[in-house]
C-alpha cells in the first residue's frame, strides 16, 4: 500500500491535485470535507452536527471525523493506497490515522505539504465561492476563521509527521500543471514499483 496525505491550508489547491493524482495512481481519494459535505446532503444526524462547526469556519470534532474514516479504511480493505485530503487536521487525528493503518500494517509513506500566501488562499476560496455553492467559501470572516483553525490546529499535524522525516514541502503557487509535475517527482520517488506497474497498466 501507498499512503500519502496532502496537506496545506484551505484554498491551498488540495482538492484540484488530488483528483490529477488519483487519475495517475490509482490512489483512492479521501477527503474529510466532501465526506461531511455528502452527510449534510443526506442530512444524516452526523451531517446535521457537523454542519453546526462547518458553518462557523471551526473544526468539526475529532471524534466524528476519526469515525467516519475509520468506517471508509474498512471499507476498501484491497485498495492500492489512500490520498488523504483534508486530513488529518488534527494531532490527534494523526495519533489516530497512525494507528488505523497500523492495524492494516501499514504506514503512511509521505505528506506533501502545499504552501500558498494568506493573501493569496483568501483571493482563491473567494473566487471558489462564486461557483462551488458553499456557503464557507462566501464569507471573508468565515474564510478567516478556517485559517485561524489552521493556524492554532492544524499546523501541528506537519510537526507530528516531521518527526519521521515524512514531509516535504511543496511550492503550491503557480500554474495547476506546474504544481502537480513538482508533487508528481515527489510520489514517483516513494511508490512501490509493484504499484507503478500496475498504474502504468491502467494507462
Ligand atoms: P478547505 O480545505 O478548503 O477548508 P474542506 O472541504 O477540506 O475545505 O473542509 C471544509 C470544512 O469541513 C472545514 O472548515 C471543517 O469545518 C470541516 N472539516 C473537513 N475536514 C475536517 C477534519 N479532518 N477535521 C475537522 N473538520 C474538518
Amino acid at each position: 500500500m501507498f499512503n500519502l496525505i496532502l496537506f496545506g491550508p484551505p484554498g491551498s489547491g488540495k482538492g484540484t491535485q488530488s483528483a490529477k493524482i488519483i487519475e495517475k495512481h490509482g490512489l483512492k481519494h479521501l477527503s474529510t470535507g466532501d465526506l461531511l459535505r455528502s452527510e449534510i446532503s443526506r442530512q444524516t444526524a452526523l451531517g446535521i452536527e457537523a454542519k453546526k462547526f462547518m458553518d462557523k469556519g471551526e473544526l468539526v470534532p475529532d471524534e466524528v471525523v476519526i469515525g467516519m474514516i475509520s468506517t471508509v479504511i474498512d471499507a476498501n480493505p484491497t485498495c492500492s493506497g489512500f490520498l488523504f485530503d483534508g486530513f488529518p487536521r488534527t494531532s490527534a487525528q494523526a495519533e489516530a490515522l497512525d494507528k488505523l493503518l497500523e492495524f492494516k500494517k501499514c504506514t503512511i509513506n509521505v505528506m506533501l505539504a502545499l504552501e500558498v500566501g494568506e493573501e493569496e488562499i483568501v483571493q482563491r476560496i473567494l473566487l471558489r465561492g462564486k461557483t462551488s455553492g458553499r456557503s464557507d467559501d462566501n464569507n471573508e470572516s468565515i474564510i478567516k476563521a478556517r485559517i485561524k483553525e489552521y493556524k492554532d490546529k492544524t499546523e501541528a499535524v506537519a510537526d507530528h509527521y516531521r518527526q519521521f522525516d515524512k514531509v516535504v514541502m511543496i511550492e503550491g503557487e503557480g500554474t495547476v500543471e506546474e504544481i502537480f509535475e513538482k508533487l508528481d517527482v515527489e510520489i514517483v520517488k516513494r511508490i512501490p514499483a509493484k504499484e507503478q506497474e500496475a498504474s502504468t497498466l491502467n494507462d
